[in-house]
């Protein structure tokens, strides 16, 4: 649905609007910097607040529209973001495939700049969000915009440069997804734990400053359940604190406690959040992982058990 700032057969939006391709839509503010290179498919579909329908106005809280509209812009971008995160999860299922054909297959790299750009994307995208809702709340204490506009890319410009400016390293070595995307890919032919993911990564200046502490990876995935110390059996994943059981065990769990009077918590060591059945949600791309991760182990048994008159297991460099 467009969504419809002003009208634009308002006087005053004539002279000051631009034309702008389709795919400006929802690029607010970053009509003449070049930080968003990929012309990405996802953002081209949303449409409705393009610069034509932003035009310079003052904009008050006296116009009692502008807030829910802005919260429906809000909605769309969050929207966006969601097909995004479709995309990287299509992307990391590429990736795993080729690297399943091949160990350390070429084009895996093109599929990770794919995973990158849409990461970007995201963040970008959640910048934008960030300045609608400071810019809603300045609304609501009775500030006035005088162009919108423009103090949306005021507000946002800087801190997408920001954004854009820092070295892959920075920005990714402790995104959760691409620390999972690297995870994913590096146990279909590793058995050690993956090392940390800032070695796929390209160093920058501001890196120096960065605390390796927290840098992630060097987990070794055993996909079996806390509860059961077996292989996960229908994955599901606490919402609350993101630890993940066999759904029976830990309904049972919940349910014994339940009975017992006392108030279930996960078992996760060092967790203890409070849990309840409705915390618990399935998990199936996670089940996914742990059917796949024990068919690879079975392959590998089986090929170690053929090749015992040679010895020639050739993952062994990866071992130690
Ligand atoms: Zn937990």
């Amino acid at each position: 649905m467009p969504i419809r700032v002003l009208s634009p057969a308002s006087p005053e939006a004539g002279p000051s609007r631009r034309r702008l391709p389709p795919s400006a839509s929802v690029q607010l503010g970053q009509g003449d910097n070049d930080i968003d290179d990929d012309d990405d498919d996802i953002v081209e579909e949303e449409e409705g607040w393009t610069k034509e329908t932003f035009v310079n106005r003052s904009l008050s809280k006296n116009d009692p529209a502008i807030i829910p509209q802005l919260r429906q812009v809000v909605d769309k971008l969050k929207e966006a973001i969601g097909r995004i995160e479709e995309g990287l999860d299509v992307a990391k299922e590429t990736a795993m495939a080729l690297e399943d054909s091949k160990q350390d297959e070429p084009s895996i790299t093109e599929v990770e700049n794919t995973f990158f750009r849409a990461l970007n994307q995201r963040e970008l995208l959640k910048i934008k969000i960030e300045v609608l809702e400071e810019m809603s709340t300045r609304l609501r204490g009775n500030e006035e915009f005088g162009n919108i506009e423009k103090s949306f890319a005021e507000l946002a410009d800087p801190r997408e440069k920001a954004y854009m400016a820092k070295s892959q390293r920075a920005k990714y070595k402790n995104s959760k997804e691409y620390v999972d995307f690297r995870q994913a890919l590096w146990e279909i032919n590793h058995e050690t734990a993956c090392p940390p993911v800032s070695q796929w990564l390209e160093k920058g200046d501001d890196d120096v400053s960065d605390d390796d502490d927290f840098d992630m990876g060097g987990q070794t995935q055993n996909y079996r359940c806390p509860i059961t110390l077996m292989l996960y059996k229908e994955a599901t994943t606490s919402t609350k604190c993101g630890h993940n059981y066999s759904k029976a065990a830990i309904e049972d769990l919940i349910e014994s406690t339940r009975k017992a009077k006392r108030q279930s918590k996960c078992p996760v060591t060092g967790c203890s959040v409070p849990l309840s059945k409705a915390d618990l949600k399935p998990n199936p791309s996670l089940q996914k992982r742990a059917d796949d991760f024990e068919r690879r182990q079975q392959r590998r048994e089986d090929e170690r058990e053929d090749g015992d008159d040679t010895i020639a297991i050739e993952e062994d460099d990866d071992y130690e």
